[in-house]
This record gives C-alpha cells, sequence and structure tokens, in this order.
C-alpha cells in the first residue's frame, strides 16, 4: 500500500492500467513504479474484448479467454459470407487485467492523473515525481495533452457502444455492414459463451449511437442491458510528448477499419516496457530510449494508412460493391493471404 504522506520519487509513473499500461509495468521487474488509474483494475470495459488467441497466451492471460473462433461471418444487409480466420477469442476484461497486473511489482494509486509539470504527475491524490513518464490513458491522453494541447483532439477517433446480454451458443465472429443499422460505421455480435456483445462502432466519432443499438439488437428479438464503450483514436501519432511515452490508444495505435487496439496496445506497451527497463537499468539514456521506442512505434505507419484508406472507402461502396468485393476475398487462398497480411500489423 502506498504511504501517501511520504511522497517518493519513482523511477517510473505509468497512468492508465488497462491493456496498454498494464502491458508497460508488467516488463519492467526491477525499479520503483506508480500505475496510476481513475478506476479499480479491470473495473471498467469499454470494449468487446475480441483478440487474438496467440497474443493471449503469449502474455500469460488464458484464463481470460470466454470463446474461440476460427470463423467469421461478415453480413452485408441480409447476405452472409463465412471466412477463414486465424484464432480469435473473446476475453474477460477483468480477468485479462487482473492477471496482467499481477506480472509488474507497480504500486497501484487510484486517482485521477490530471496532468504533467517538468518530472512531476499531478493526480487528484497529489503530485509524484519520475525520471520516466508513460501516457497509456486511452484517446484523451490526459497527459500528453497536458503539454501538448491538440494531441488528444478529436479529429480521428471512433466511437463504440456496446451492450453484453444472454444470447444462444454461436460459434461465429459475426460483423454487419448494414446502413439501415449504422451508416458510418460498423456492427458486431461476438458470442462469450452463454452470452454475447453487440455492438456498434461509427468511423467518424458520432456519440449518438443508443437508438442503432436497440435497432440492432431489436433485430435479434432482444433487448439492450448495460452499456459500454467510448472514443478510440486510430490515427498513428508521434508516441514521445515532451520526453514522455505515450502508449495505446492515447497515441493512436487502434487500427483504421477493423478497431482492433488490444493486440497493439499490448504489443508496444511489452516493447515499451522493456526498453524503459533498460533505460532503469543503466544501458540505455532516457533519449535513446525514447528515441528507440519511437522507431519501433512508427515502422507501421504505412500499413495503418492503407487501412485508413479502406476504411474511408468502406464508407462509399454500395451494398453490391461490397458484396462483391466480399466474394471475392472469401476465396479460401484469398483469404488466407489477407490475414497473414493483417496479423503482421
Ligand atoms: C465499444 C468498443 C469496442 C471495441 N472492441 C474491440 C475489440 O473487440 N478488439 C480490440 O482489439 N479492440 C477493441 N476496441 C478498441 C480497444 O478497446 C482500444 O484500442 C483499447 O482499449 C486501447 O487500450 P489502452 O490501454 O490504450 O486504452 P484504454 O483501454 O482506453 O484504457 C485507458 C485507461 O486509462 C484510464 N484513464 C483514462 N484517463 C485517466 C486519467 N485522467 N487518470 C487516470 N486514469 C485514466 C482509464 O480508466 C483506463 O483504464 C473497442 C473499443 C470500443 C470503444
Amino acid at each position: 500500500m502506498l504511504d501517501f504522506k511520504n511522497r517518493e520519487h519513482y523511477d517510473v509513473i505509468v497512468a492508465g492500467a488497462s491493456f496498454a499500461g498494464l502491458s508497460v509495468v508488467s516488463r519492467i521487474t526491477r525499479g520503483k513504479v506508480l500505475l496510476i488509474d481513475r478506476h479499480e483494475i479491470g473495473s471498467h470495459q469499454a470494449s468487446a474484448c475480441g483478440t487474438t488467441v496467440k497474443m493471449v497466451k503469449d502474455v500469460g492471460c488464458e484464463k481470460s479467454i470466454l470463446q474461440t473462433f476460427d470463423t467469421m461471418a461478415l453480413h452485408v444487409k441480409e447476405k452472409e459470407t463465412d471466412f477463414y480466420m486465424p484464432r480469435y477469442c473473446t476475453i474477460n476484461y477483468e480477468k485479462f487485467c487482473k492477471i496482467l497486473a499481477e506480472k509488474g511489482s507497480a504500486e497501484f494509486l487510484l486517482a485521477d492523473a490530471k496532468g504533467v509539470s517538468g518530472s512531476k504527475v499531478i493526480t487528484s491524490k497529489g503530485a509524484f515525481t519520475a525520471d520516466i513518464i508513460v501516457d497509456c490513458t486511452g484517446w484523451p491522453a490526459a497527459l500528453a495533452s497536458s503539454v501538448k494541447k491538440e494531441y488528444g483532439n478529436r479529429d480521428m477517433v471512433s466511437f463504440g457502444l456496446e451492450t453484453e446480454i444472454p444470447y444462444k451458443k454461436d460459434k461465429k465472429l459475426r460483423f454487419f455492414i448494414d446502413k439501415d443499422i449504422i451508416k458510418d460505421g460498423v456492427a458486431w455480435l461476438f458470442p462469450c459463451g452463454r452470452t454475447a456483445r453487440f455492438g456498434v462502432a461509427s468511423y467518424t466519432g458520432d456519440s449518438k449511437l443508443q437508438s442503432n443499438l436497440e435497432r440492432f439488437v431489436g433485430s435479434y428479438g432482444l433487448k439492450v442491458g448495460e452499456i459500454h464503450g467510448g472514443f478510440f483514436c486510430y490515427c498513428l501519432k508521434d508516441p514521445i510528448v515532451n520526453n514522455m511515452f505515450v502508449v495505446g490508444c492515447a497515441a493512436g495505435q487502434t487500427l483504421p477499419l477493423s478497431g482492433e487496439g488490444i493486440r497493439r496496445s499490448v504489443y508496444f506497451g511489452l516493447n515499451c516496457g522493456d526498453i524503459i527497463q533498460n533505460v532503469v537499468d543503466g544501458k540505455l539514456t532516457l533519449a535513446q530510449g525514447l528515441e528507440k521506442y519511437r522507431k519501433m512505434a512508427l515502422k507501421t505507419d504505412k500499413k495503418y494508412n492503407d487501412l485508413l484508406t479502406l476504411q474511408n472507402s468502406l464508407l462509399k461502396m454500395s451494398n453490391w460493391e461490397l458484396n462483391l468485393i466480399t466474394e471475392v476475398i472469401s476465396i479460401g487462398p484469398i483469404t488466407k493471404w489477407i490475414w497473414g497480411k493483417y496479423s503482421r500489423i
């Protein structure tokens, strides 16, 4: 437990204890680390939590898996096309976060991170100093935007809304492109054993989606339950702001088109954590560590742009065009080739 009267200096402070922040701290085992979040770890799920089985196993969180899939169904209007997919799964967010949190040695502080001033992180429970500061607070990038205002702007954000309700067993991960459900985005149905996550997302960041979600869930003869969701940023940004590391959705690392951000946040988080451990150990200077992380994080820049082009094109396509493309990409070898490329991003 932290002794708040004795506000010591930390080697590393990480704000945000979700996919990105927990991955960062899971790799720092030597040094004094403070992890800050405004919510208890794992208590605020925002996402549908569909991700690859490989990633979940790689980070030792397989106990969080709810259901696995090797088929994805794409629904364009009433037409359903099935695709092979590398093994994906739905996970229990709370379990995933708690297992990951056990891997690091960070102290946890339940507080609002309000901003940064030099080496000081200002929180609702006072200020704490650190040699290394990491912002993993999701799209508003609470720390980075306190020193660079425009960093957390709403220019390139999607918005998603979701409900998890009891549902019959279903073996497919389902996506829907249907302007009657949502005109500028996609909908999904992700089974989780005896429940399913029904969601809608707008690529243009329209946050008034409750009626779309109700219509979508209603088309299955069901009613919306508790709702969660939020914004996610898909514009890859410079992940270094004033000597601060920025990781995950805060740095726009969620993929355009698919909205897949968990795998990316974990990947960048683990790499960032390794780099930070080297800085703490004195094997790299902070400047070298920052530069190494920046290079790594921006390596996939072109692939993000390609996905963004596809996302923008999708919005302009007619159902006829979408069905034609779906037919082509559902051909076995083509599907495999696409997944091969996509999984490497
Ligand atoms: C409805 C929806 C469905 C999605 N479905 C999927 C999916 O199925 N698969 C997938 O891969 N991606 C999905 N995504 C995207 C994915 O959720 C994000 O890419 C991912 O959560 C990013 O992780 P992160 O750790 O960077 O940020 P977040 O998960 O957003 O975590 C940010 C953390 O910072 C904390 N925080 C924020 N501000 C402060 C502050 N000022 N002080 C202290 N703490 C703060 C928050 O409490 C939170 O714990 C979905 C997103 C939404 C909205």
